[in-house]
């Protein structure tokens, strides 16, 4: 693959069947081009290139290992108490997003006017993705930078609440119209920030331990006891047990650390690696092999 420099802003990449393609340099390749794939994303061209940057990913982490409660309200909190979280669509643009919504809905299928709204709510929601995309980049290169082991619940298992689908008792209104910009306001981009993650930790050496996380919002993480009443709110976790008080989304943070080294002491090694064993900083408590129930934990 032959890529030239042709100023300050431009280059060109020879492609396959294409020829010579002129793009704006954005940034740095840093390496050995290996492929180019060319896209179109919200009415624009881009091309983006795979490059071997020769990087070997060390042996050798000096930082301490963390656990990330990924929330609604807060992108993500760690076990440290550090808060990452950025507004990724403004109230203004939500606004207009909802004004386009009704518009489409007035617009005959198929029409000019049709997929000029559209085009419209792409560039919106265009916008509001580079913003996700950016925060997750740099929250996964600071995380991996800190720590040399990351534990996050395991998606799959994640009470995903807040729906605009509601239950069978209540079903949601406008489900499908409200779907796009629910998504926007309540997608933090969990999904994203885990490939992230992953990706920013082959520089480091950092390790992802993804744990199954059930009721790690109701569990006092100094007591271990599960009760629902424990979450008086959605930043406020006071213990009915103990009386322990935290912000919930830290207490939970740390619950999903130590899920960790429960996984490590109850099966061995699991293969998830040495530095797991490292007992986080912090109080140690006995962890019992079940959660302790007080109360029925609601879902
Ligand atoms: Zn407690």
């Amino acid at each position: 693959m032959v890529v030239e420099r042709l100023n300050h802003k431009w280059a060109r990449a020879k492609l396959p069947k294409l020829g010579w393609v002129a793009f704006r340099w954005t940034r740095s390749l840093g390496g050995q081009v290996r492929s180019a794939t060319v896209s179109r994303r919200n009415g624009h061209w881009f091309v983006s290139f795979l490059v071997d940057d020769g990087a070997v990913t060390p042996e050798h982490h000096a930082g301490a290992p963390v656990g990330i409660d990924r929330g609604v309200a807060v992108a993500a909190t760690t076990s440290t108490g550090d808060f990452h979280d950025r507004e990724f669509i403004t109230p203004g643009e939500a606004e207009r997003y909802r004004r386009l919504q009704h518009k489409l809905a007035r617009a005959k299928k198929g029409s000019r006017n049709h997929a000029r709204v559209r085009a419209a709510m792409n560039r919106t929601m265009g916008r509001v993705t580079a913003r996700r995309a950016g925060f997750c980049a740099q929250s996964a290169h600071q995380l991996t930078t800190r720590h040399n082991v990351i534990v996050l619940e395991d998606l799959r298992t994640k009470n995903m609440t807040a729906s605009a689908s509601g239950t069978m008792d209540k079903p949601g209104k406008n489900v499908a119209q409200k779907r796009g910009l629910n998504r926007a306001i309540l997608d933090k981009g969990w999904h994203r920030l885990e490939l992230a993650l992953r990706n920013a930790a082959r520089y480091t050496g950092t390790e992802i331990v993804l744990v199954n996380a059930a009721y790690t919002s109701q569990t006092c993480n100094v007591c271990k006891v599960v009760d629902a009443k424990s979450r008086k709110s959605q930043a406020v976790f006071a213990c009915t047990a103990c009386g322990h008080q935290a912000h919930a989304d830290v207490n939970a943070a740390r619950n999903i650390l130590n899920a960790a080294g429960l996984a490590v002491s109850a099966c061995g090694d699991l293969g998830v690696g040495r530095s797991v064993k490292q007992e986080p900083s912090g109080p140690r408590e006995a962890v019992p092999d079940q959660p302790v129930l007080a109360g029925i934990p609601r879902h």
